[in-house]
């Protein structure tokens, strides 16, 4: 089922659903089945799972120098999808990406996608490679999210690449793409990121999911302002839980977002990081039960591959 259709569904009552991202290469399905079998008592509807880009490895060769080589770590977002799609009865929605990708490529995975009865897919540009200093699409990929959405609509209404096909069999994806509640990194300003997001939604996105975000005000401000330039699909928060103490540097710097004050002195009074885990799971339970309370369709929550707090902020909250 769509997600807009779950939402629909839920007649104003909350859902829960989580991402989870796909285990690095040489390691078993069955990590990825434990850290999902916890949460499944919850009831998500859909499961989002994540796709890497492309990354450049150095390995040490016997005369000591370095050999560079270009490898996918996390693969197998779409099997991965059709596996817990069947083993859980639940809707997945894979991670599409315009980096690393070219147009054809994509249509091979929305192809995969339709014959698997994948019916959501979640449309995002990807970072920059390590190295690059800014995003650059492969020869014939997409540049921005927008374009990729638009390909996607086009295979919608049957409209394949090069028209060279025997039946103009249309897919009926939802198509959900990201939204920045403290703005996207390379955005010159608030209102430039919001006029994306409305390009995005303008060329066929269905809903917006948001960067993960700690201060719900940002949040509340960032759907006023899109309700304001005419964005009404849902968006649907999503929450990080901190889990270590690193995450006080590492998150601001990754994602260009901001740690309210008083969760910052919270965690820099603890001595471990059990103790972190537990404030960080306290303040995504407050997190949630207001945005609950403000009728958000969804909450989203990001496990980066560990399901236990989750759970904790999930048994308190739903
Ligand atoms: P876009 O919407 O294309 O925007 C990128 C930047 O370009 C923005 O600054 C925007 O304002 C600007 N822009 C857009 N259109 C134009 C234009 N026409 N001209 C000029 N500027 C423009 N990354 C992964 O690698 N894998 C994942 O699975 C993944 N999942 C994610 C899930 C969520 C919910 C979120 C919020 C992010 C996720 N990301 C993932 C990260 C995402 O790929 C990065 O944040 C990326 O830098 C931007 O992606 P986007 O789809 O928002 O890009």
């Amino acid at each position: 089922m769509k997600i807009t259709e779950h939402i629909k569904k839920a007649q104003g009552k909350t859902l829960f659903s989580f991402e989870i991202i796909p285990p690095r290469k040489g390691q078993h399905i069955q990590k990825l089945y434990d850290n999902i079998d916890p949460l499944m008592e919850f009831k998500p509807p859909f499961i989002d799972v994540t796709t890497s880009r492309e990354e450049y490895i150095y390995i040490k060769k016997n005369d000591g120098l370095l050999e560079r080589r270009i490898t996918r770590m996390r693969p197998g977002t779409v099997g991965i999808c059709s596996s817990i799609m069947h083993k859980y009865d639940v809707d997945t929605v894979p991670h599409v990406l315009c980096g690393g990708f070219t147009r054809e490529e994509t249509e091979y995975v929305l192809v995969d996608c339709h014959y698997l009865g994948i019916e959501n897919v979640m449309a995002l540009r990807g970072d920059a490679m390590k190295h690059e200093s800014y995003f650059t699409p492969v020869e014939n990929g997409h540049h921005y999210a927008s374009e990729l959405v638009a390909q996607i609509s086009e295979l919608n209404k049957g409209r394949y690449l090069h028209d060279i096909i025997d039946t103009p069999h249309p897919t009926d994806f939802c198509i959900g793409v990201a939204g920045y509640p403290e703005k996207h990194l390379e955005s010159p300003s608030m209102e430039a990121d919001l006029r994306r997001l409305k390009q995005k939604v303008d060329a066929g996105a269905d809903y917006v999911v948001t960067q993960m975000f700690f201060d719900n005000k940002k949040y509340f401000e960032f759907v006023e302002a899109a309700r304001a330039i005419g964005i009404t699909v849902p968006i649907i928060p999503g929450i990080k839980p901190v889990s270590v103490q690193r995450h006080l540097n590492v998150l601001p710097q990754i994602f260009r977002i901001n740690l309210p004050d008083d969760l910052v002195k919270e965690i820099e009074k603890s001595s471990n990081n059990n103790q972190v885990r537990e404030i960080g799971i306290e303040w995504a339970v407050q997190q949630s039960r207001e945005l609950i309370a403000a009728g958000v369709p969804v909450v989203h929550y990001y496990s980066m591959g560990r399901s236990d707090n989750i759970k904790a902020i999930a048994s308190q909250v739903f």
